[in-house]
């Protein structure tokens, strides 16, 4: 059983100028073995709320709370929030120079179960969620993200979610930059973590294509930095056709 429950949240990013709110009081559950997607337009906040809910430094949490089965999160530090059982793909993945894929994964791993993997069973478990992402075993001995393909980076991300397996990912704009065969493949990963039936995923997009491969339970609208609607998957194909404008209009009239 895994549940994720976001309420009332209220968020900032931190700039130079200073504190721009931005999460203007965000509320979703999402329930074991649910696929939610978030949908809005740029700029709405949306990877503002991923960030935030994951402890990235540059965003805070004003108010309302985040809870994975029933503990809150959102005062608990990085490390803490991943052994938790959260996991985050970013819209911008960072490069870590000289650390190779496969360290990378095994110091994550390592922090997460407090104990290193057994190394024959690790070697093997590697090789198959990166060929089960279409990725060389030399893959695995690349610096993190240094000169990645758009498409190798999500390939690995999603290698890492699989990997680690966490209760719940926070996915954002794992569509972003791929091509159709990159799509499908990433796609089957998330499916293959989903259909475990006791995770959590929400997936956050600007664009319906992904949903045509990972089917969302619940799609939800965002604009302004709050949900403004939600409905079942036709919600997405509706928002296809008509795009986010009506939203936007009323939230600016709200
Ligand atoms: P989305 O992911 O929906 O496109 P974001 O969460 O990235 O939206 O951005 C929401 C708003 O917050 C935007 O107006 C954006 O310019 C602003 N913002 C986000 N991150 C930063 C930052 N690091 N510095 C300044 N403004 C930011
Ligand atoms: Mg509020
Ligand atoms: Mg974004």
């Amino acid at each position: 059983m895994t549940t994720l429950v976001i309420k009332d949240l209220h968020g900032d990013v931190i700039t130079e100028e200073g504190n721009k709110e931005i999460l203007k009081g965000v509320n979703l559950t999402i329930n074991s073995g649910e696929v939610h997607a978030i949908m809005g337009p740029n700029g709405s906040g949306k990877s503002t709320l991923a960030y935030a809910i994951a402890g990235h430094p540059k965003y805070v949490i004003t108010s309302g709370s985040v809870t994975l089965d029933g503990v809150e999160i959102t005062d608990m530090t990085v490390d803490e929030r991943a052994r938790a059982g959260l996991f985050l793909a970013m819209q911008y993945p960072v490069e870590v120079p000289g650390v190779s894929v496969a360290n990378f994964l095994r110091t994550a791993k390592t922090a997460l179960d407090g104990e290193a993997p057994k190394v024959r069973t690790w070697v093997k478990d590697v090789e198959k969620v990166l060929a089960g992402m279409d990725l060389d075993k030399s893959f695995a001995a690349r610096s993190v993200n240094e000169g990645f393909s758009g498409g190798e980076k999500k390939r690995n991300e999603i290698a890492q979610l699989e990997l680690l397996n966490p209760k719940a990912a926070i996915l954002d704009e794992t569509d972003s930059g791929l091509d159709i065969d990159a799509l499908k493949v990433v796609s089957e990963g998330v499916n293959r973590y989903s259909e475990q039936g006791d995770r959590a995923v929400l997936l956050i997009t600007h664009y319906t294509r992904i949903l045509r491969y990972i089917k969302p339970d619940f799609v939800h609208v965002f604009v302004d930095g709050r949900i403004v609607d939600e409905g079942g998957r036709e919600l997405a194909d509706k928002l296809e056709a008509n795009g986010y404008e009506s939203y936007v209009k009323a939230a600016a009239n709200a």
